[in-house]
């Protein structure tokens, strides 16, 4: 408890309400949601125009409330749309997503040595990852702003769930896709939901810098997490966690360990703790600290963080089996790095072996994600030898897509069939 009430006092000076409190609605906000630039504070209107950057200085653009929503304005059941206090469109196009679990993991807990182990498991979303978050808003929003043929670049699950959320709402879907790097699981889902593949013949951000190229000439409308509208939906995550811990014991956990590519969710999360702060919701104190984690052959994140510096330096070269954090150029780094230092957290950078093992104690405890995922545990293994996390923590994990993704991965972890004759004898024999 002392440690704990030390931590909320380091944390009480921090400004983490600034990136809210500053520019109010501009005079064109109609109902109170309008789009901001990150880097400028340039302000547009959210629905009359596609726009996925500040048309000013290219910054990254984000969505803001005149009054942001805070827990009691959650209502209605559980998923993404109890929180449509807190999004800029009160429905989307559903099947339905969120509302996953948070499971217990008692021999984790004692084996990692933290207070409390909590995975949050968002391989349970209808097409098997949290982009699903995203894009019931997103596809909603492209609807409202009347584009029909939605695109993105994707290491596998946000074209899985492009796929499934544009066929649920009737419309074309193209996605771009590194040639031979995606989990065969993420390929057949695009491919039978009906998306026109294409595969590049480059890595992903190769893929997003031809998508983004295509989508501004109005070919497409963009459903990666640089459009601000995917990480709404995705903030969710936050609100779910807070309100299933809150109900439970009454705290929120001390810290968040989650894989980072893009690093949309990092953004996402500090953006749902925020606007929380911002409606009275939550102390600034007890805002979980942020921890994003990458493989050590894609960690240009990390390298930043390490460095404190403000902006990434984008890997050329990357490489890990977690194929879903494959990502040189994390694009919401600038949303991203902010979040991790104003919380207090960290990033850190772990192996593809210790990856693998998370993966396979994680599945030991009956949760199966897929290696990405996994890469959250290993990063809390990490930083608890380092002495980083401290024993008293409350952690929640976020694992962020299923075992099934990737089949080949899950094969190869797992243990080897054994070959037996048909006879009960012979099956005797070898047990
Ligand atoms: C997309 C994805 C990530 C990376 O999330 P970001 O928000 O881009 O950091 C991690 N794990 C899985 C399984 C994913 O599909
Ligand atoms: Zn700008």
């Amino acid at each position: 408890m002392s440690r704990s009430r030390s931590t909320r006092e380091r944390r009480a000076d921090l400004s983490l309400s600034a990136a809210v409190d500053r520019p109010g609605p501009p005079p064109s906000a109609a109902d109170g949601v309008w789009l901001t630039c990150v880097a400028c504070g340039e302000t547009f209107p959210p629905f009359e125009a596609v726009r996925y950057r500040c048309e000013a200085c290219d910054g990254l653009l984000e969505v803001r409330y005149a009054s942001p929503a805070g827990v009691d304005d959650f209502e209605g059941e559980p998923g993404v749309w109890r929180y449509r206090a807190a999004l800029p469109v009160d429905a989307g196009v559903s099947l339905p997503e969120g509302d996953t679990p948070l499971h217990r993991m008692p021999r984790l807990r004692d084996e990692v040595g933290v207070g409390r182990l909590r995975v949050k498991h968002e391989g349970m979303n209808p097409t098997g990852s949290f982009k699903d978050r995203g894009m019931t808003v997103g596809v909603r929003v492209a609807q409202r702003v009347g584009v029909d043929r939605l695109a993105c670049a994707s290491t596998g699950n946000t074209s899985a769930a492009l796929a499934a959320y544009g066929a649920r709402g009737g419309m074309e879907t193209l996605v771009l896709l590194p040639a031979g790097k995606v989990a065969a699981g993420k390929v057949a889902q695009a491919s039978l939901h009906g998306a026109r593949i294409l595969e590049v013949d480059g890595n992903f951000d190769d893929c997003l810098d031809v998508v983004q190229r295509l989508t501004d000439r109005g070919a497409a409308y963009l459903l990666n997490s640089l459009n601000p509208f995917r990480l709404e939906g995705q903030k969710t995550i936050g609100f779910e966690i807070l309100e299933t811990l809150l109900d439970d014991h009454g705290e929120p956990p001390d810290r968040i360990v989650l894989p980072a590519g893009n690093a949309g969710n990092t953004a996402a999360l500090y953006k749902a703790f925020r606007e929380l702060v911002a409606a009275g919701s939550l102390a600034r104190a007890d805002v979980p600290r942020l921890t994003p984690v990458q493989a050590a052959g894609a960690a240009p994140l990390v390298e930043a963080v390490e460095a404190d510096r403000d902006a990434v330096r984008r890997w050329p070269e990357v490489e890990t089996r977690a194929t879903a954090i494959r990502i040189g150029n994390p694009v919401n780094a600038p949303k991203a790095l902010p979040g991790v230092r104003e919380t207090g957290g960290t990033a850190v950078a772990v192996s593809d072996d210790a990856i693998t093992r998370a993966q396979r104690d994680l599945a030991g405890e009956g949760v199966g994600v897929e290696p990405a995922s996994a890469a959250s545990l290993a990063g809390l293994r990490e930083l608890r030898e380092r002495g980083v996390v401290d024993a008293g923590e409350s952690v929640v994990l976020l694992t962020t897509g299923h075992l099934l993704k990737d089949p080949d991965a899950a094969a190869r972890a797992g243990t080897e069939p054994e070959p037996v004759p048909a006879d009960v004898d012979g099956v005797l024999d070898v047990l």
